[in-house]
């Protein structure tokens, strides 16, 4: 029997160290080991679903499996739900609607709606822009996971998976109690980056200039005069008042720029609402770097936490409005626009995506414009959806992986069709189609590419998706 184990860096040390065995090469930063690792990583569950990564796509596909009765998992190397909407500081979650028509629905919707009770979002019509407090998010999003009956494996890093053949056995993961390992039927890799679909061999999308859309790392500035014309005008994106960048601020930082000033490139800047007097999330500053290269990601966030500060006293010294403001916060981490992306079976193209086109087995739904961000300088292209597009299922599975899913940023995308598809509206319709997947491959004892996509998508449309 070919039982493969596929690590992380050095992860792959510690293990090989306990469970001795036979090492073999895998690529670059991943490591494959044979031999007996049960003793290493302990089993801790097992699960129909596993879900790997609680962010958008994450948390919404682990409550949708489990609300159609699979036993389900959700890893997360944070100790909190939301990915980049809590440990990024990105708001708002963009877009539920197109020329003010909901598109997006069923449990993403749900959330808007429980948040919105509690006080922690506010719906910005006709885009369906949606303003959230960070912490009744977190809050918020915890309590439908759990009233769901996932069970929760927070502060775990998933490190490895063992493999066989094409298909996941068990994914290893590393927390306060050390290794462990979680058996499943289908795994969803809802991390952002990846992680899981890299780890088994999943192909990946081309990248042949190496070009990426850079990161910003956001923050909270308090103190801001958030009552002020300027702030009022620019702190909502409703898309009712134009652009939602802040024109103002940014002419004059770029003027200040061409002067001389010691200010670095940047984004926006983007002034969001976390629906607190006094208080806004910043999206303003710009660098290029690789998150799945730790180096790379780590020496990027110390230079934008540096320019943050940069940011902010020139903000202090030009705008009356901000005169009195302060970092309350910056975010657990940088925000990623971009990283890897499976190699699907259908790869969307930014054409059809634009189009709005309608494949046979359309599973969710995008509103956003494109938004490509340049890597360097301060340069962003936008195009127009022509109508709300269309995210087929055969863009979360790759060809020869049965049990393996994959929602959210890393579905199988081209460049330009990624810079909409990747915002959290999105994300949170792609985690609901895979959760619904898992659990009709469950169902009907298939591989994730032979299930009835008729029938997934009527289960989808009873949830409430618009498609
Ligand atoms: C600066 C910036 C501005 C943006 N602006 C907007 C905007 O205005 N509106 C909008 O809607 N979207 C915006 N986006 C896009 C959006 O936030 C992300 O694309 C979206 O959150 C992706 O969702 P996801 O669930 O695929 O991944 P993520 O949000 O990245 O979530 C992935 C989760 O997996 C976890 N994880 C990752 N790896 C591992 C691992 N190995 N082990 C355990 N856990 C792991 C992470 O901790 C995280 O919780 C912006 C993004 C950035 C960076």
């Amino acid at each position: 029997m070919d039982r493969r184990l596929f690590l992380k860096g050095s992860a792959a040390g510690a293990i090989l160290a306990l469970a001795p065995g036979k090492l073999y090469s895998a690529g670059p930063g991943r490591a494959s080991f044979s031999g007996d690792f049960s003793k290493a990583a302990p089993l801790a569950g097992r699960y129909h679903v596993v879900v790997c990564g609680g962010g958008p796509a994450g948390f919404i596909a682990a409550i949708a499996a489990a609300r159609k009765g699979a036993k389900v998992a959700i890893i997360e190397r944070y100790g909190f739900f939301g990915g980049m909407a809590t440990m990024g500081y990105v708001a708002p979650i963009s877009e539920f609607a197109f020329a003010g028509e909901r598109v997006i629905g069923g449990i993403p919707w749900e959330f808007v709606q429980r948040l919105e009770a509690m006080g922690g979002a506010y719906v910005e019509w006709p885009k369906g822009n949606v303003d959230f407090d960070i912490e009744l998010y977190k809050l918020c999003a915890q309590r439908m996971v759990l009233e769901a009956g996932v069970d929760i494996y927070m502060h775990s890093s998933l490190i490895g998976c063992e493999m066989e053949h094409d298909i996941v056995r068990r994914v290893i993961i590393e927390n306060k109690n050390g290794l462990e390992s979680l058996s499943g039927g289908i795994f969803i890799d809802a991390t952002g980056d990846g992680d899981l679909a890299w780890m088994a061999g999943v192909p990946m999308q081309p990248n042949p200039d190496g070009e990426l859309q850079p990161s910003s790392f956001c923050f909270v500035l308090s103190g801001v005069d958030t009552d002020s014309a300027l702030l009022r005008r620019y702190m909502y994106h409703s898309g009712k008042k134009g652009s939602s960048q802040c024109t103002p601020v940014r002419e004059k930082l770029l003027e200040l720029k061409q002067k001389g000033a010691d200010l670095p490139d940047f984004g926006g800047p983007w002034f969001n609402s976390v629906m607190h007097k006094g208080s806004v999330a910043v999206n303003i500053t710009r660098g290029a770097a690789d998150s799945t290269d730790n180096r790379d990601f780590t020496g990027n966030e110390c230079r934008l936490r540096e320019d943050i500060f940069k940011f902010t006293d020139a903000l202090r010294r030009n705008f009356p409005e901000f005169r009195e403001c302060y970092v309350a916060s910056i975010a657990p981490q940088a925000g990623i626009r971009e990283s890897r992306r499976i190699l699907g079976m259908h790869t969307v193209t930014a054409d059809e995506y634009v189009a709005g086109v309608k494949y046979p087995d359309s599973v969710s739904r995008g509103a956003h414009q494109i938004d490509m961000h340049a890597s360097k300088g301060s340069g962003q292209v936008l195009i127009k959806l022509q109508q709300a597009a269309y995210m087929p299922y055969s863009a979360m599975i790759a060809g020869d992986f049965p049990n393996i899913i994959v929602a959210g940023r890393c579905i199988s995308a081209d460049r330009k069709a990624l810079a909409s598809l990747r915002v959290q509206a999105s994300c949170m319709g792609m985690g609901q189609a895979a959760g619904v997947a898992a659990a009709r491959c469950l169902e009907e004892v298939r591989a994730v590419q032979d299930i009835d996509v008729d029938a997934l998508v009527d289960d989808l449309v009873k949830m409430g998706v618009i498609l």
